[in-house]
């Protein structure tokens, strides 16, 4: 059997990616087609569908919804929203873009970055008000570096109820169609404008449309195309969907669009080894904190869990140990069904004082009880600890809970450059005509490497970027 990565293109692979129209016949049209139901593609295509009588189609690879989206917390940032407000809180999208610029060292495009923010209020409303999209505000931990409570979140704050009622509106939606199994294979051109695509997983279709919208994700599920990118992460854990091989970034690629950021991705810091369950970083921001089989802190946990990613594969076997307290623990359950999920697998084991806890998660003991002694007395003087963090400590006191972790690869976070309409943008700076693109498969906002990832960026650009290229497609239709 071959190893499946040496099916997996990449950009460098002479496989065409586009067929001109003169060698198709098309089976069937629509108006808009949106390749990918995930956040972006479910997203954009309810926009559309609310701004068109035309016909609207999803074409999904996989035998089910969601993607990345679904495996997600769901976690929707924006600044200004009327939640907000009733929570006490004014800010300015103006914040939520200093934040993000800083996390990134302004690497990002300053512009989108700004433009997103600013339609972050609407996107939230958006779901609420016209969808009825069920979100709630969350005003109890806030990611590292962000600098107010912004994160409107979906039951359980688990993406897969978000993904569950976008897709029950697609149902809902008169003119929407939605087809599961159904990849995207190639877009269909016609001179310097998309007019289609090919589709289907053993019988291929060609299917005429107006606008095609790529909502792909990113290219973290093709080990050739990241080792070829990302190189510091390609030996990590992934862990996300399997359909994200990157291919809505090939078939624009193969049309001359311009590519960005393609370093740049999501790792964390904190997936449990051999269980795969996520440790909710929560755990960490509440005062939890990371060492090594020597029993010694690495690194300063609160500069994100993405930047961390690194350092955890980084130390001996790739591994860390994770520690914390009874506190977090009752604090954390029936919050977030990610961590139930972790408790239910039984992730964490627990011992009575530090020493016992380090021992059964086999990190040297004596190290690791003064790591913790360290740690609270830097809390309790109110001091950097001793990798410098100041941020989400607390005093931890027995009993103890802990387990190991492993750094693992998320999603990437470069892709095609569109502008603020979603439109694919070519080397030349012009729109590739009738192509959009919006999360995963367009270039991110986190600028390079894994350090410059802040807590939300990724839906930011997915359901943002969806709902802009939805509406804008939906409009330039003839
Ligand atoms: C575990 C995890 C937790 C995360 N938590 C958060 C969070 O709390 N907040 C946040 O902002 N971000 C988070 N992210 C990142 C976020 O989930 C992604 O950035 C975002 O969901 C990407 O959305 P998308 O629409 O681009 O892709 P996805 O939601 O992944 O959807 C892409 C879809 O396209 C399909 N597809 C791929 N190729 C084809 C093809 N050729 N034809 C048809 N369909 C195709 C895929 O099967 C998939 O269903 C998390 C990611 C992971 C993995």
């Amino acid at each position: 059997m071959s190893h499946p990565d040496l099916k997996r293109r990449t950009i460098e692979d002479s496989t065409e990616e586009v067929v001109p129209a003169t060698d198709v016949t098309f089976d069937v049209t629509t108006d808009i087609v949106v390749a990918g139901g995930g956040g972006t593609g479910l997203v954009a295509a309810l926009a559309a569908a609310q701004r068109t009588d035309g016909t609207v189609t999803v074409l999904e690879k996989s035998h089910r919804l969601g993607g990345n989206t679904s495996l997600s917390t769901g976690m929707i940032p924006a600044a200004g929203t009327r939640f907000q407000r009733a929570a006490g809180i004014e800010e300015e999208p103006a914040d939520m873009a200093a934040d993000i610029l800083e996390k990134n060292d302004y690497e990002a495009d300053e512009e989108m970055v700004r433009h997103l923010c600013a339609e972050s209020p609407n996107l939230i409303h958006w779901l609420v008000d016209d969808w009825d999209i069920s979100l709630h505000f969350v005003d109890d931990f806030t990611y590292p570096q962000h600098s107010e409570y912004r994160m409107h979140a979906p039951p359980g704050r688990n993406g897969e109820n978000l993904i569950d009622e976008l897709g029950e509106r697609i149902e809902e939606t008169e003119n929407t169609e939605l087809l599961l199994h159904t990849p995207v294979k190639k877009l269909v051109v016609d001179g310097e404008e998309v007019v289609g695509v090919t589709a289907g997983k053993t019988h291929t279709e060609a299917i005429g449309a107006d606008k095609v919208i790529l909502g792909t994700d990113g290219f973290a599920g093709n080990r050739p195309m990241v080792e070829r990118n990302c190189g510091n992460i390609s030996e990590a854990l992934y862990y996300g969907a399997d359909g994200n091989t990157g291919d809505g970034i090939r078939f624009g690629a193969s049309l001359g669009a311009e590519l960005a950021y393609m370093d740049s991705f999501q790792g964390h810091a904190t997936v449990v080894q051999g269980i795969g369950a996520l440790s909710t970083y929560a755990v960490i921001m509440n005062g939890g904190f990371l060492v090594n089989e020597d029993g010694e802190r690495f690194g300063n946990e609160a500069k994100g869990y993405s930047a961390l990613a690194i350092d955890v594969v980084d130390q001996p076997d790739g591994m860390a140990y994770e520690i914390f307290d009874e506190r977090i623990m009752k604090k954390l359950e029936g919050e977030f069904d990610d961590f139930d999920e972790a408790v239910e697998l039984g992730s964490y084991i627990d011992a009575p004082d530090i020493e016992s806890l380090a021992e059964e998660l086999g990190c040297d003991p004596d190290r690791t009880a003064e790591a913790l002694e360290s740690y609270n007395a830097a809390v309790e003087a109110d001091e950097p600890d001793s990798t410098g963090r100041v941020d989400g400590r607390s005093v931890l006191e027995a009993p103890f809970y802990g387990t190991t972790v492993v750094g693992s690869l998320f999603h990437t976070q470069g892709g095609l450059l569109v502008d603020g309409h979603g439109r694919v943008l070519g080397e030349d700076g012009e729109p590739i005509g009738n192509l959009y693109a919006g999360g995963g498969s367009a270039a991110g906002i986190s600028g390079h490497g894994a350090g410059g990832y802040l807590s939300g960026n990724g839906l930011t650009t997915a359901l943002g970027l969806g709902r802009l290229a939805g509406i804008h497609a939906a409009e330039s239709l003839e």
